[in-house]
């Protein structure tokens, strides 16, 4: 009797470290266990992507093939493009008139070498719209992403820089007309200080409402091209308080206003890059912020949804390898529900941390 009631102690003890580890271990709200950076060829080579537990893989919308899109759909991938919006800086070389203007009445140089384009400036915006349909017509993906669909402005990094734009008279014109406001007639720099002074609240409004009505376009291209296909968005992980508000003030990003058109937001968080090299909960705290700021919970069937783009490749600074799991972990805490790792094309060179990232797949796959 004695020995039976120890056996079963001991079984019941067994069970329950068993179905713990299983609770803190595999989870059930993330369904997307990506990549971003193009086909992993690497991977493929060594044998199906589903043993290292990746089910999707983004890549930017200039490489795909129909050939890749068959390769990944083999290997029952989700195959997800990125759409460049606001960084065509090609298009300025025959089209000056779309270089952003700066407060001074001046064509503003680029911040960092990052080159952005006046958002109002319509040859710049329907090219860019007739590119999008176009990706969504020729390939059969599952959905596509913004990328750099902000100001001109470099903030990729741990100290950002930000200069006010777009003071071209277009752009000027058209603030004056949605806004009703009457400007007097005066030289550039001296409407910019009274656009970025008594009018601020007015102006910064607008520029957000310019780049939400690209994203209502965008949305509207995918539900007559390929309806289904998820609209995503790789935006600033920063949150609107952070660096006096330059979310909505420098970036004009109105992530509330965009939240009516797009479905999945792909926050930015490269915590080395950013000044956060050893502190990956950083992650998780801007994750947990964006989805208060647009009350998403991270609950199945949610209409949006928060897949952070994470990074485990060097860039700024190193991401060591036995950061790898904490970087995943902050990652695909709730309210996300997926997470891809950045970016392939560095990563595949450092085998440990792929080992480490499929390690981490494997274990919390539902
Ligand atoms: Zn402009």
């Amino acid at each position: 009797m004695r020995i039976l009631n120890r056996t079963i102690l001991l079984l019941t003890c067994l069970w329950l470290m068993f179905t713990s580890a299983q609770a803190d271990e595999v989870r059930e709200h993330i369904t997307i266990r990506g990549i971003y950076g193009g086909v992993p060829t690497e991977l493929l080579a060594r044998g199906p992507l589903r043993d290292v537990g990746v089910n999707a893989v983004f890549m930017g919308s200039g490489g795909l093939t129909e050939e890749r899109i068959a390769t990944l759909k083999k290997e029952n991938a989700r195959v997800y493009a990125e759409f460049n919006t606001m960084h065509v800086a090609g298009y300025l070389k025959d089209h000056p008139d779309a270089r952003p203007i700066g407060t001074d009445g001046e064509v503003c140089p680029a911040p960092h070498n990052w080159q952005g384009v006046c958002p109002t400036h319509p040859g710049y915006r329907r090219s860019r719209m007739d590119a999008f349909r176009d990706v969504l017509a020729r390939f059969e993906i599952d959905g596509i992403w913004l990328d750099y669909h902000h100001s001109h402005a470099s903030w990729e990094r741990d100290v950002p820089a930000m200069p006010d734009t777009c003071f071209c008279p277009r752009c000027i014109r058209q603030f004056q007309q949605a806004a009703k406001v009457e400007l007097p007639k005066l030289p550039t720099a001296q409407l910019a200080r009274q656009l970025l002074g008594p009018h601020q609240d007015a102006w910064v409004q607008w520029r957000c409402d310019v780049f939400t009505d690209w994203v209502r376009e965008f949305r509207d291209i995918i539900d007559t091209t390929r309806p289904g296909a998820l609209l995503g968005t790789f935006h600033c992980p920063w949150s609107e308080d952070e660096y006096d508000g330059a979310l909505r003030n420098k970036l004009a990003i109105d992530l509330r206003a965009q939240a009516k058109y797009v479905d999945v937001f792909s926050i930015m968080p490269y915590h080395a890059r950013f000044g956060h090299a050893t502190d990956p909960a950083w992650i998780s705290r801007q994750t947990t912020w964006l989805g208060e700021h647009l009350g998403i919970r991270g609950e199945p069937n949610e209409r949006l949804r928060i897949w952070p783009i994470v990074q485990l490749s060097d860039w700024g600074e190193q991401v060591p390898v036995d950061q790898v799991r904490a970087v995943l972990d902050h990652g695909t805490r709730r309210p996300a529900t997926g997470v891809m790792v950045f970016n392939w094309g560095s990563l595949k060179k450092q085998t440990d941390k792929v080992a480490a990232m499929g390690d981490y797949y494997r274990t919390i796959r539902p």
